[in-house]
């Protein structure tokens, strides 16, 4: 049989103080595996140099030269984690036959590769990396992140729970994920969407090995925010609804002002006035929730994501 050829991608920006202590680490994860036979000798790690102000790409480009285990790409500027990664999955997903990204700072478990490899092997196409516990993290880092994950569910951006990007995905998942052609792809939801046979395996986070965080909260909030925006229209609905429950509370209003009106306890043109005013806001805000669900489908109309991706013919039987 022959066996996989393993890409780890690993976006990096302004990582000098950690890679040359996390990269060898990855390359005897490789050698591991290698010895393991989960993973051909062919299989590399690859760097993103996401836009780095620091020495990254020279330390990137030094590895490369001195080990051909290491290989490296760079981007023209600063794009972001999210970006980054996409940007060495998509070409990753060219050269090799199954892809495992992870962050460069130490924080995620690399003995958890072994597993994700072994589920590969067992037909799994995608093993999300998850976290079992965040003892390591701050308590605020720990309450936003878990903030995080149940707000994006209730605005219908399903993730996987505590699942950051550490994840493998297969040739063919990735030739999946390719098809989703939105600017604005969040990869935590949209790897789900890919469908395919996935699983999880559970991994303790560690803290960072050197270095310090680049997401702090903002970027956190913009991350979620984005995820929202970019993976569903549940708010749209949410207000769609809102302006029902109100329309049909101004209905009662109106009932209860006529009412009044007739018991004769009221100043003339109160009723009227009461009356409007409910009136004018239920049907505005429904009006306003109607506009939004079209521009809810315009929304996934120019996403252009395809409609369905097929796992197999009885050809392939
Ligand atoms: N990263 C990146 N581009 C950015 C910010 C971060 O490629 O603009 C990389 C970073 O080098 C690291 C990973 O994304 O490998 C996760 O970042 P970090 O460890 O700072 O985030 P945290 O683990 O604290 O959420
Ligand atoms: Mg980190």
């Amino acid at each position: 049989m022959n066996l996989p050829s393993l890409y780890i991608v690993i976006p990096c920006y302004n990582e000098q103080e950690v890679l040359p202590i996390t990269a060898p680490m990855f390359k005897a994860k490789i050698e591991h595996l290698v010895s393991q036979g989960l993973c051909s000798d062919e299989s590399k790690v690859l760097f993103v140099n996401d836009g780095s102000k620091d020495s990254t790409w020279d330390i990137i480009c030094s590895l490369a030269k001195k080990d051909s285990v290491f290989k490296g790409i760079t981007l023209s500027r600063n794009r972001g984690h999210q970006n980054a990664l996409l940007a060495g999955l998509m070409h990753a997903k060219e050269l090799c036959d199954v892809t495992i990204s992870i962050d460069c700072d130490g924080q995620d478990d690399i003995n958890a590769m072994d597993e994700m490899m072994r589920q590969y092997h067992d037909g799994c196409d995608v093993v999300y990396g998850v976290r079992s516990k965040r003892d390591t993290d701050t308590f605020l880092k720990r309450f936003t992140a878990e903030s995080f994950y149940k707000f994006m569910k209730l605005m219908g951006a399903e993730t996987v729970f505590n699942h950051a990007d550490y994840r493998l995905m297969s040739k063919r998942a990735l030739q999946g994920l390719a098809k989703f052609k939105e600017v604005n792809l969040f990869l935590r939801g949209t790897v789900p969407l890919v469908g395919y046979k996935s699983t999880s395996v559970y991994y303790e986070r560690n803290e960072r090995i050197a270095g310090e965080s680049h997401y702090p909260f903002s970027k956190m909030l913009n991350l979620a925010l984005n995820g929202i925006t970019s993976l569903s229209t549940k708010p749209l609905r949410y207000i769609t609804t809102i302006g029902l429950v109100m329309a049909f509370i101004s209905f009662l209003v109106i009932i209860w002002a006529i009412a009044a009106r007739f018991a004769g306890n009221t100043v003339a043109g109160w009723t009227s006035m009461v009356g409007i005013m409910a009136l004018i806001g239920g049907i505005q805000l429904f009006c306003l929730g109607i506009i939004g669900e079209y521009i809810g489908k315009i929304y996934s109309e120019v996403k252009q994501r395809p409609k369905f991706i097929i796992e197999k013919t009885t050809d392939d039987e």
